[in-house]
C-alpha cells in the first residue's frame, strides 16, 4: 500500500501535507446499510476529493446520491416526523462534506476528567447502541446522519500545527463524537492517520471504537503512537443494549489481533449496567477480558446521559429498563448536567471490578470516566486521576 503521508520528520514538524487515501479499494463496512448519500459543501471541491467521493459512491449503486454542494454537512434535512424517526433515518444516511473546525480542546466541567484534544474526521456512527449519549447531543439531534469529512489532510495538518505550540507528547482523541473505526473499510483513513502519528514525535492517536474492522491496521507501521481502545461490556448487557454492533467475541478477537501487532490496547467498560445478576456477570467478563487481551489500561464508567439521549433510549426500549431504573433522580443536572446512577451504586460497581482486575492483572492501569474526584479516591484510584482513556 502506498504511503499517504509524506515526510513527517521525527521532531514534530511535518514538512509535507498528508493526502486522502490513495491506491485502496473502498469496502462496505459491516452494520451500515446506506439508503441515501448526500454530497454536502466542500465534498467535491478538489480533484482529490472528487476521486475519493466517487470511490465511496460507487460502492452503493442502490443508494440515491443527492448533490447539495451549497449545504453544510450539518444542515441536511431528513424527512422524519419525530426525533426517533430522524434518528433511524440518519443511521442509513451518509453525508460527505468537510468540517472546518475539526480539532478541538474538550470543555469538561463538573467532573475529574482532564480536558483533552480531540478531532473528527467523521461524525456520529452507524451502530445502534440504545444508550448512545451522542444521540442526545445538540449536533446529532439536528443532524443525526453518519458523516465522513473529506478534509482529513487539513485536519492532520492542524494537529501538526497545534503540536508545535504544545511542545510535549500529546494525545489527540478520536471517538468523542463518532466511533473511531466503524467506517474504516469505506474511507481507509487509518492508512493516513496511523503513519502520520507514527512519524510524528509529539502527537499520539487515541482511538475508541466498537468496530472489529482492524484489517487495515494490521498492515501499518505504528511505532506505538496509535493507542487503540475498545468499548466493552458483558455479552449479556450488549445483547440488551447494543443493536447492530459487532458482538463481544468479534471485538475481543480484533483486540487480540492488534495487540499481537504491538499496538497498545485499552478498554472502556461503560456504561456498566446493573441488569439482574450484574455483579457475577461483570466479574466473569472482567476475567475473560483480562485473560484474552493484554490490556494496558481499563477505564470504568456508569451511565452519563443527557436528558435528550435518555428520552430517545426510552422511546426505543421503554422507561423500565436497567439504566433508567437506576438513574438517581436527585443527581439530575448536578455537576456536568449528565444523569447518573447513585453514588453508592457506582462505588459498588467500580470497587467490584477494580478488585477483580487488580487480582487478575496487577499491572493493568485502572481509571474512571466522567467521575468526580471523591469517587476516584473512595475507589482507591485517587493517585490515578487524569490518567484515563482519552489521554496518554
Ligand atoms: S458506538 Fe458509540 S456513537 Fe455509535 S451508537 Fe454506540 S454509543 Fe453511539
Amino acid at each position: 500500500m502506498r504511503r499517504n503521508t509524506a515526510q513527517i520528520d521525527l521532531f514534530g514538524e511535518a514538512t509535507d501535507k498528508p493526502s486522502l487515501p490513495t491506491n485502496y479499494r473502498p469496502l462496505r463496512p459491516a452494520h451500515f446499510d446506506v439508503f441515501r448519500i448526500y454530497l454536502a459543501s466542500g465534498s467535491l471541491a478538489t480533484p482529490e476529493r472528487r476521486r475519493f467521493v466517487r470511490g465511496i459512491c460507487s460502492l452503493y449503486p442502490e443508494a440515491k446520491v443527492v448533490e447539495c454542494l451549497d449545504t453544510p454537512h450539518n444542515r441536511i434535512q431528513l424527512d422524519g416526523a419525530d426525533a426517533l424517526e430522524l434518528h433511524k433515518l440518519g443511521k442509513h444516511t451518509l453525508v460527505l462534506g468537510e468540517l472546518k473546525v475539526a480539532v478541538r480542546f474538550s470543555q469538561e466541567k463538573g467532573n475529574a476528567c482532564p480536558n483533552y484534544w480531540h478531532f473528527s474526521p467523521s461524525g456520529f456512527c452507524p451502530y445502534g447502541c440504545k444508550y448512545c449519549y451522542l444521540a442526545g447531543t445538540q449536533g446529532v439531534k439536528f443532524s443525526p446522519t453518519v458523516k465522513v469529512y473529506v478534509n482529513l489532510p487539513e485536519i492532520l495538518w492542524e494537529i501538526d500545527r497545534i503540536s508545535g505550540s504544545l511542545g510535549r507528547p500529546t494525545a489527540f482523541y478520536l471517538g468523542k463524537l463518532q466511533d473511531g473505526l466503524a467506517l474504516d473499510p469505506l474511507t481507509a483513513y487509518s492508512t493516513v492517520m496511523v503513519p502520520f502519528f507514527a512519524h510524528h514525535s509529539l502527537v499520539r492517536l487515541t482511538l475508541l471504537t466498537k468496530s472489529a474492522h482492524v484489517e487495515r491496521l494490521l498492515e501499518l507501521e505504528h511505532r506505538g503512537h496509535t493507542i487503540l481502545s475498545w468499548s466493552v461490556n458483558p455479552p449479556e448487557v450488549a445483547a440488551i443494549f447494543e443493536e447492530n454492533v459487532p458482538n463481544m467475541t468479534e471485538r475481543l478477537e480484533a483486540m487480540k489481533l492488534v495487540a499481537a501487532k504491538g499496538y497498545p490496547v485499552r478498554a472502556v467498560m461503560m456504561p456498566i449496567v446493573p441488569i439482574e445478576g450484574w455483579e457475577d456477570l461483570y466479574l466473569a467478563f472482567t476475567e475473560c477480558l483480562l485473560k484474552t487481551v493484554p490490556i494496558q489500561r481499563l477505564t470504568l464508567g456508569g451511565v452519563c446521559i443527557y436528558s435528550g439521549a435518555r428520552r430517545l433510549m426510552e422511546q426505543k426500549i421503554g422507561p423500565y429498563n436497567a439504566i433508567s431504573s437506576n438513574i438517581d433522580g436527585n443527581l439530575n443536572k448536578a455537576g456536568d448536567g449528565r444523569e447518573r446512577y447513585s453514588e453508592a451504586l457506582r462505588h459498588r460497581a467500580y470497587s467490584i471490578i477494580v478488585e477483580a482486575a487488580r487480582r487478575l492483572s496487577p499491572d493493568v492501569e485502572l481509571a474512571l470516566c466522567l467521575e468526580d474526584k471523591a469517587l476516584w479516591q473512595r475507589t482507591g484510584l485517587g493517585s490515578h486521576v487524569g490518567r484515563c482513556n482519552c489521554v496518554l
